[in-house]
């Protein structure tokens, strides 16, 4: 007998005919053996829905207490899903509890809409378990110290989780999600991307950083502080598959290097919308500047990603980064305001249409010319750079976004990601 942990995102939550196949799925997991704590995401479409409700009433920007109320409105989305599952588990014979992020508790911090989650007590839940009980527990959200509810970020049900498995130290944590693994590239953009059978904890941090959403980045995190056996897979296969079968497909992320078993170079292609790109333009070339500029910046909580700083003509020179597109006018505002007077910039300009794009590979540690071969794939199909960045296990690059499937494409083909590896 197993503790197993199983996370159903809102796709496969999204209708009452889904939400009876996760039930039957579930019960047949619970049937050969296993204790079984089930996490379900708000129906598809959920969030969106009740957060346009709440902009339709408030267009203006977030304040505290708008927060506050974000999160009371967004966490209830969860809160319909883990009764409606209950209920089918019931359905299905099962003795079924379903729970809110405030009644398990998990104790988040108070940052509304990314709140962290710093414990959960897992008494009641274990209790429910050893009287034989499925226990369904809330997605996405927890609760503060004061007792405000609170939510983790879109795409937070995978953090929720893998907590609740590093909590109770499950024996593994599948992610059921509307594709069978973790892929090469958004399967969605390069219909040849290719899934792959495992991959290191490393790349999945970095491709979830750079933005592949097939997990949330903080439960990649989790994974890896708390070890937890974690695996991405299809919840639209039939339920009734064979149990060995199943526990055995879609995507295994390794925490061993050489548990890897597939060795490309590059392993991956992410890429991401959410940024916008500021520029100071003329702006003295002395010391401190860097400092000036993103001294007040950091103060303002923006998070800064890229970061750019030209050679110097006549003593002048022009600085750019990149911040979410959440915060571009914020950003643009203080530069304008403030940041750029005091550093006596000539102009302070913005660009909301660019994309990052990424390569992620372990492999590219002991390799060279990785990133020459990105450039040269890139300009051979016209693609101007606009923005480089790099570490050991990844090369970024800020280009036009209008071009960020055609780079994505043409990457995947130069890096051979559509071809299976020799296991
Ligand atoms: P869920 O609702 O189950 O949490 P998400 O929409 O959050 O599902 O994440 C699954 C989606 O992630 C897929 O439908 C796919 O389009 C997208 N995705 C992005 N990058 C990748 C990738 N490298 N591998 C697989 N899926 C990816
Ligand atoms: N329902 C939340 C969202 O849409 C959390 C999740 O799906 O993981 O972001
Ligand atoms: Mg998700």
């Amino acid at each position: 007998m197993a503790l197993i942990v199983h996370k159903y995102g809102g796709t496969s939550m999204g209708s009452p005919e889904r939400i009876r196949n996760v039930a039957k799925r579930v019960a047949k997991w619970a049937r050969a053996g296993h204790q079984m704590v089930v996490v379900p995401s708000a129906m598809s479409g959920e969030t969106n829905r009740l957060l346009g409700l709440a902009k339709e009433l408030s267009p203006a920007s977030s304040t505290p207490a708008l927060m506050r109320e974000l999160d009371m409105i967004a966490s209830t989305g969860e809160q319909v899903s883990v009764g409606l599952l209950a209920i089918a588990l019931q359905a299905e014979g099962m003795d079924a509890v379903s729970y809110t992020g405030w009644q398990v508790p998990v104790a988040t911090d108070s940052s509304y809409t990314k709140a962290r989650i710093e414990s959960i007590d897992d008494t009641r839940v274990r209790a429910d378990l050893a009287a034989g009980k499925v226990v369904v527990i809330t997605g996405f959200q927890g609760v503060d110290e004061a007792n405000n509810i609170t939510t983790l970020g879109r795409g937070g049900s995978d953090t929720s989780a893998v907590a609740i498995a590093a909590a109770m130290k499950a024996d593994e944590c599948l992610i059921y999600t509307d594709v069978d693994g973790v892929y090469t590239t958004d399967p969605r953009i390069v219909p040849e991307a290719r899934r792959l059978h495992t991959i290191s904890f490393e790349e999945m941090l970095e491709m979830a950083s750079l933005g592949s959403k097939v997990l949330q980045i903080r439960s990649v995190e989790f994974a890896g502080k708390y070890r937890v056996p974690l695996r991405v897979l299809s919840s639209f296969t039939p339920w009734d598959i064979d149990i060995n079968e199943e526990a055995k497909s879609g995507t295994l992320i390794t925490f061993e290097e050489d548990e890897k078993m597939e060795q490309a170079v590059v392993s991956g292609i992410a890429f991401n919308r959410d940024e916008a790109k500021v520029t100071l333009l003329g702006v003295p070339d002395k010391p401190g500047i860097a400092f000036q500029i993103l001294g007040p910046v950091a103060d303002a909580k923006i998070d800064v990603d890229v970061i750019i700083q030209n050679v110097s003509q006549d003593g002048k020179t022009d600085f750019s980064f990149t911040v979410h597109r959440n915060d571009y006018q914020r950003a643009i505002e203080l530069l304008e305001k403030t940041v750029g007077p005091a550093v006596q910039a000539a102009k302070v300009i913005g660009d909301t249409r660019i994309c990052k794009v990424s390569i992620v590979g372990i492999g590219m540690r002991s390799h060279v010319g990785i990133a020459s071969k990105m450039f040269r794939s890139l300009s051979e199909e016209g693609i101007n750079i606009q923005m480089i960045t790099t570490s050991e296990i990844k090369t970024s690059v800020v280009i036009d976004e209008k071009y960020m499937e055609l780079a994505v494409r043409a990457l995947h083909r130069a890096f051979d990601l559509d071809q299976e590896l020799p296991v």
